[in-house]
């Protein structure tokens, strides 16, 4: 049988705090074969469609957007971690298990009525993505989708932005 892309993502123990099993993507990036697969795999249902913008979370989704931004002939724009961007930006904040995040856009990386895809490589709680289509929206862009390499059913994320309206796609699950 030939390998998945599920295949190639490295679990690795006890990693940020003890307890969490980290799912390591590096070892899909670092493949030839894992990494085209993947991206074709992240594009697959939105062949036909047209988009101006994708979108990616730091920092793993730069990597992913930036290869599928290519593949689609768009823009990339990065969604950041507070602090990061060095123009004028819009926040959004979001709850963490212990406090809070701030994700940042620049302000005029999207136009009203752009069609955009965000991309990352795990969804877990949706708390990022969340914060991600909200600045998309306040810019006035449309999201059409979101894509991720890694879905984590149990933490409830698909759900959550499905809530949002928005439909997400991931090429794999982890418990
Ligand atoms: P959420 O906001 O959905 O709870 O968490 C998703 C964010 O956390 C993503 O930006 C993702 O990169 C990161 N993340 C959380 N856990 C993992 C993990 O096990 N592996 C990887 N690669 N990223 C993770």
């Amino acid at each position: 049988m030939s390998k998945t892309v599920r295949d190639y993502i490295r679990s690795i123990a006890d990693f940020p705090h003890e307890g969490i099993v980290f799912r390591d993507v590096t070892t899909l990036f670092a493949d030839a074969r894992g990494f085209r697969m993947a991206i074709d795999q992240l594009l697959h249902p939105y062949a036909g469609l047209s988009f101006d913008k994708v979108v990616g979370l730091e920092a793993r989704g730069f990597i992913l957007g930036g290869a599928v931004a290519h593949q689609l002939s768009t823009g990339f724009v990065p969604i950041r971690k507070k602090g990061k961007l060095p123009g004028a930006v819009i926040s959004e904040a979001y709850q963490l298990e212990y406090g809070e995040a701030v994700m940042e856009v620049h302000d005029d990386a999207l136009r009203a009525g752009e069609r955009v895809l965000i991309v990352d490589d795990l969804l877990a709680t949706g708390g990022t993505a969340e914060a991600g289509i909200k600045l998309c929206r306040r810019l006035g862009a449309e999201v059409i989708g979101c894509a991720f390499v890694i879905d984590l059913p149990e933490l409830g994320g698909r759900k959550r932005l499905e809530e949002m309206d928005m439909p997400v796609h991931a090429l794999c699950e982890f418990d």
